[in-house]
Order: C-alpha cells, then sequence, then structure tokens
C-alpha cells in the first residue's frame, strides 16, 4: 500500500495519451508530436566534449552539496550580467530545475500553508506544491494572462505565504513586461509573502524584454529565483539547474539537498560551467524557435473556431477552442483520427484549451498544424 500523501498526487497528465501513441507508432503510424516540452536540438558539441573531458579528467565524484564554487561563482556573475541581480556564490544553488522547486517550497513553507497560483500554470506546480505539505489557491489572470492585484487580495489569507509562478510563461507563451512584475513585487510586499519566480524560459523571449523581479532591491530577500540549463541548451537530460535567494533560504535548501540529493550530478555541473560561456548556441536556438513561432502563429490562426494569444516567449502556444468536446476528449480524438499529439488544457488549469509544443520540425508544424485544422472542419 502507498502512502495516501503518494495516492493525492497525480501521474503525468500526458500518461495515457503517451501510452495510446506508442501503440499507434508500434502499428506503423507516423505521430506528429507537439505533446514534448523540450527542445529537439542535441546539447551543443562543445558542451558534451567539455563534460567528457572533465568526466576523464577524473571529475567523477560528489561535488559540495551546493555546487562546485567555479560554477557557483559563474552562475552569480550571469545574474548580475544578465538578470540585474546581485548575487554572491553563497546566493546559489546548483541542483535539477524542478528539483529546486520542491527545494523552496520545502524549506520556506510550513504544513498547511498556501500558495498562489495564477492559472494557467505549469502542470507540475499543485502536485508539488501538494508534495511539500502546501495548499494551492488558484487566482484567474484575464484574456491576456494579466494578474488583478485588486482581486487578487480577496484570496490572501493568513496563511498565504508564496506566490509562484513561472515567466515567459509555460503554458501560455505570454511574457510579463517590467511595469506586470513591478505591480506584482509591491502585492509580494504589501502581504509579506514570498515569490517564487520560474525563469527557466528567460532566454526565449521573442518580443518584449525578460525582467526578473529579484532584480528590484526591496524583493531581493523576498524573491527565489529558478533557473536551469534544459531550455536554454538543449540539456534536459543532464538534469542541471538552480536556485538564487537569500543566503538563510540557500542555506536551508543546502540542508534538505544533503539529506536527499546529495548534490547535482558532477559531470552536469561541468557542462553547465562550459554552457554558461557559450552564449552563440543560445542565440541560433532563439532564432530558430521564433522562426517555427511565427510558422505556427500564422497556421493556426487559419483555423476556424481557434482563438490565440500569440506567444511572445518559450515555445508553446495554447490555443482556445468553441468547440463542446472537453479538451482530454478533443486531444484524444486528434490522436486518434489524425495522428496529432497536443496536451489538454485543464491539467494546466484552463480549460477548452490545448498546448502545442513547437519545438518540433517544420514539417511536423506544417502537416500537424494542417491536421488540426482537418480536425475543426470535421467537427463544425
Ligand atoms: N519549470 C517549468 C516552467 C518547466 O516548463 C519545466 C520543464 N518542463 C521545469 C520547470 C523543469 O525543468 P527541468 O526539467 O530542467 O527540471
Amino acid at each position: 500500500m502507498v502512502s495516501s500523501r503518494v495516492n493525492e498526487i497525480n501521474e503525468s497528465a500526458t500518461v495515457s495519451m503517451s501510452n495510446r501513441a506508442a501503440e499507434l507508432k508500434a502499428a506503423g503510424k507516423t505521430i506528429y508530436n507537439f505533446g514534448i516540452g523540450e527542445p529537439d536540438f542535441t546539447t551543443p558539441e562543445e558542451i558534451i566534449e567539455y563534460a567528457f573531458q572533465s568526466a576523464k579528467d577524473g571529475k567523477t565524484h560528489y561535488t559540495p552539496s551546493a555546487g562546485i564554487i567555479e560554477l557557483r561563482q559563474k552562475i552569480a556573475e550571469k545574474m548580475k550580467r544578465k538578470n540585474n541581480i546581485q548575487a554572491e556564490a553563497s546566493n546559489v544553488l546548483v541542483t535539477p530545475t524542478k528539483f529546486s522547486l520542491n527545494l523552496a517550497l520545502y524549506s520556506i513553507m510550513d504544513p498547511g500553508d498556501e500558495v498562489l497560483l495564477p492559472s494557467p500554470y505549469y502542470v507540475s506546480y499543485p502536485d508539488i506544491i501538494k508534495l511539500n505539505g502546501g495548499k494551492t489557491v488558484t487566482v484567474p489572470t484575464d484574456e491576456d494572462y494579466e494578474m488583478d492585484f485588486d482581486s487578487m487580495r480577496k484570496f490572501v489569507s493568513p496563511k498565504t505565504k508564496v506566490f509562484m509562478f513561472n515567466n515567459p510563461v509555460n503554458p501560455t507563451g505570454k511574457v510579463y513586461s517590467e511595469k506586470s512584475l513591478r505591480k506584482l513585487s509591491d502585492f509580494i510586499l504589501e502581504n509579506d509573502l514570498y515569490l517564487l519566480s520560474d525563469e527557466i524560459y528567460e532566454d526565449l523571449v521573442y518580443k518584449g524584454k525578460m525582467f526578473s523581479p529579484g532584480s528590484i532591491e526591496e524583493m531581493r530577500e523576498k524573491t527565489i529565483t529558478l533557473s536551469g540549463f534544459s531550455k536554454s541548451y538543449a540539456m534536459t537530460g543532464w538534469r542541471i539547474g538552480y536556485m538564487v535567494a537569500d543566503q538563510s533560504i540557500i542555506k536551508a535548501a543546502n540542508k534538505v539537498q544533503q539529506q536527499t540529493l546529495t548534490c547535482a550530478p558532477s559531470v552536469s555541473q561541468y557542462a553547465a560551467l562550459k554552457a554558461l560561456d557559450d552564449e552563440n548556441s543560445v542565440e541560433t536556438m532563439k532564432a530558430e524557435f521564433m522562426k517555427r513561432r511565427d510558422l505556427t502563429v500564422s497556421l493556426l490562426s487559419e483555423i476556424d473556431g481557434l482563438s490565440l494569444y500569440e506567444p511572445e516567449g518559450a515555445f508553446y502556444a495554447f490555443p482556445g477552442y468553441s468547440s463542446n468536446k472537453n479538451d482530454v476528449e478533443l486531444a484524444m480524438d486528434l490522436l486518434d483520427k489524425q495522428n496529432v499529439i497536443v496536451t489538454p488544457g485543464s491539467p494546466f488549469g484552463a480549460w477548452k484549451h490545448f498546448r502545442i509544443s513547437y519545438a518540433a520540425s517544420e514539417d511536423t508544424i506544417r502537416e500537424g498544424i494542417s491536421r488540426i485544422d482537418k480536425y475543426f472542419k470535421s467537427i463544425q
């Protein structure tokens, strides 16, 4: 018997779809996959070479639990240079990004504390909050995914401890402006909350400008900024990222890291060290994603019955639709009838929507979206 705690956690929303897709593939069908939330590129060659050479040179042991000092220093420099956040190595903990979400919440929350989550949200957040003993309080956003802080006040209770979000946003592609983020920061300070700012897509901004709330002086002790190497450098499999926060939080998170993961994988830490020197690859991949975004937006805009917020960052589009079908049925139907994988919107807190990851080849985007068009024509 598994624990009731784990029983309350959901499996990934896409498991049954992936199973069905595997069956169709085994039956010889070509599948047009817009489900995967990761770059389709391989990690840049020089990063792989450097990590392999480090391993050959014997860097195959435990590292200090917070990460190798050269990497913590380099991340601190990057935070100053790119994010305008005043950080030193002592403000940095190296750990896989998804794990850092857990470490951050575990370090600042007591059981029963509440976390404000603007919706649509990253699919894993509610379960990560639950795993760490917290309670999710979702707050709506408007049709442009902007937050209304006057109405948000009614969701604050004496138990509210954290506001958690990601920017650029998975699943909508929204990029919040500095103005909106300054309003958010005022709200955090007024209500004495912590801000968990997940900036893992920070390098993939096509329109507008990335702004980190941790750069606001008054927010420095109140913000935990998370980022990583998965999306910027096509390094999902290396499992490497980091959190940046006040030293007291880093110390607490490091204690939890010592008793769970011990340290991030050593070879991946050396890969990350090299990645931080490699701005060119980020720019090349970003330019490619931007082309795909433009193509995706132009093709989706031609489909009757869809509405689309034009994504400004990350690699997702999140169309809404008007048919009566629920989103899980719709996604299953698209797979069964058109061999297209999309992710239903409800696990992100948005019904009558589906998510398309355009981190796919141009051919897949063209053929896959023409099949989505055929499907919507067939149900009208
Ligand atoms: N935050 C967001 C918003 C994400 O989309 C993801 C990955 N899909 C993560 C965190 C986790 O990143 P990683 O796989 O590098 O741990």
